[in-house]
């Protein structure tokens, strides 16, 4: 069993790319009143208090969702991803940072519902307490899976409404994560081609990650793909530098979004100069 905990990284820049395209994808699926399923095949812990030591240790916020928060105006994106943060935030003070099955429950109608994996038994525990505190809606909609994510994904694909987004978000401690998000891509694709898959990535000198994107922009999907980079990469190799979002049948909106976000947000949470982003897409 690995050690990741997302505690320690929560809010961070990677965080805010994230968690700034997923609500715009969940924005896109709420236009409609169809119902469909969000699956989170890595959900950590679902809500992160900002000022535990775990959170405080590296401060990893304090380049991302703090930097956010200091700034005059912002892109539309931006401020929808920060209302969904302040919500949690009722006194105006950035203390709890929610993760995706916490962004994903704010967004769900009462005919959604919400399918979470998570492996780790400590990290499953306090996501399970979290999720009863959400109260009975949060608990009726969500089925919760103290199980691999990737092996899980086929069991709830294709979703009973045809509609449903996926959010694949590994930790890539294991290097076989890599191959394993594609294959769960593969698989998933297969079962339900018309659904929704946002993969994020790290951006580490791996070149594991470049193979990944490789095969990812092969598919014959339609895709839209972001990558930010906050500043050159570490002498050790070791550390995040920057990360990306590759969103398989994303909404049609996603691109010109990320076009009118990306350049303000990489001036944003720049830590030198080589801070920089790309935006790539497939269309149909
Ligand atoms: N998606 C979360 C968010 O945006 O708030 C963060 C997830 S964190 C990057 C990755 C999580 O996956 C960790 O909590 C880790 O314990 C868990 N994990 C690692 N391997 C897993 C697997 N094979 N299946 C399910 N969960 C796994």
């Amino acid at each position: 069993m690995f050690s990741y905990r997302h505690a320690f990284h929560a809010g961070n820049h990677a965080d805010v790319l994230k968690h700034a395209v997923f609500v715009h994808i969940l924005d896109y699926y709420n236009r409609k009143d169809n119902p469909y399923w969000v699956i989170d095949t890595h959900a950590g812990a679902g809500l992160y208090d900002l000022r535990s030591d775990w959170a405080l240790k590296n401060g990893e916020f304090v380049d991302g969702l703090d930097k956010l928060l200091g700034a005059a105006s912002m892109p539309p994106m931006i401020e929808r991803y920060l209302e969904e943060v302040q919500h949690f935030n009722p006194d105006g003070v950035a203390n709890f940072y929610p993760g995706s099955p916490w962004l994903a429950l704010r967004a769900l109608r009462d005919q959604d519902r919400l399918r979470l994996f998570e492996m780790h038994p400590s990290e499953a525990d306090v996501l399970r307490q979290n999720l009863k505190q959400q109260g009975r809606d949060a608990v009726r909609q969500t089925t919760l899976y103290q199980a691999d994510g990737f092996d899980g994904l086929k069991s709830q694909l294709p979703p009973p409404p045809r509609r449903g987004i996926t959010i694949i978000d590994p930790s890539y401690e294991d290097k076989q994560d890599y191959r394993k998000t594609l294959q769960a891509v593969h698989e998933g694709l297969k079962r339900f081609a018309t659904g929704c898959f946002a993969v994020w990535y790290p951006l580490v000198q791996r070149r594991e990650v470049q193979e990944l994107v490789r095969s990812l922009e092969r598919l014959k999907t339609p895709w839209v793909h972001a990558s930010l980079t906050v500043r050159k990469p570490t002498g050790d190799g070791f550390g995040l530098h920057g990360s990306g979002m590759f969103v398989l049948n994303p909404p049609w909106t996603l691109h010109a979004e990320l076009d009118a976000t990306l350049p303000w947000l990489s001036a944003t949470l720049k830590q030198d100069d080589r801070a920089g982003f790309t935006l790539k897409q497939q269309a149909s």
